[in-house]
């Protein structure tokens, strides 16, 4: 399992060159949400995104319904991912071109998640669909411990 790198440098200019190329304005509030997903090392409220970016920002944050915006649209281009467990969001770890299908785990020790293949869930749903269900969606996370938090106990 790909562990979840914290420090992605890459992340910011990825993203950024991918909002680019989908056709969206490099705007402030996109800049600065983006990274403040790109220096977090777990997943971020909007609440908690706007609280970083006072510290880490010169002027205002954006307001949470900006920030919101922001974060559905890179949740869109698959850049971030919404984690439901903790009620907050995190940078793909993985950046591939051709999106990401991934489940999170998150560390109930310190709070680092991880992502697991998507794609070895899938069976899960094949006797749905062969009892005549459509599959639209899954929501599908897991909790435990990371080696260090699990190593410290
Ligand atoms: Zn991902
Ligand atoms: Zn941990
Ligand atoms: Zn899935």
């Amino acid at each position: 399992m790909p562990t979840y790198n914290p420090a992605m440098d890459d992340f910011a200019a990825h993203a950024e060159g991918r909002l680019k190329a989908a056709g969206y304005r490099l705007t402030r509030a996109r800049r600065v949400v983006v990274a403040a997903l790109a220096q977090a090392d777990r997943a971020l409220s909007p609440y908690a995104i706007i609280e970083r970016l006072r510290a880490t920002e010169s002027g205002a944050p954006p307001d949470v319904v900006t920030v919101y915006r922001v974060l559905d649209l890179l949740e869109t281009l698959d850049l971030a991912h919404r984690v439901h467990t903790v009620n907050g969001y995190v940078a793909c770890s993985r950046l591939r071109v051709d999106g990401c299908h991934h489940h999170p785990i998150i560390c109930a020790g310190c709070g680092r998640i991880a992502e697991i293949d998507g794609h070895a869930v899938e069976p899960l749903t094949e006797p749905l669909g062969a009892d005549g269900w459509t599959i639209t969606g899954h929501v599908l996370e897991f909790s435990g411990l990371c080696p260090e938090c699990a190593a410290a106990r």
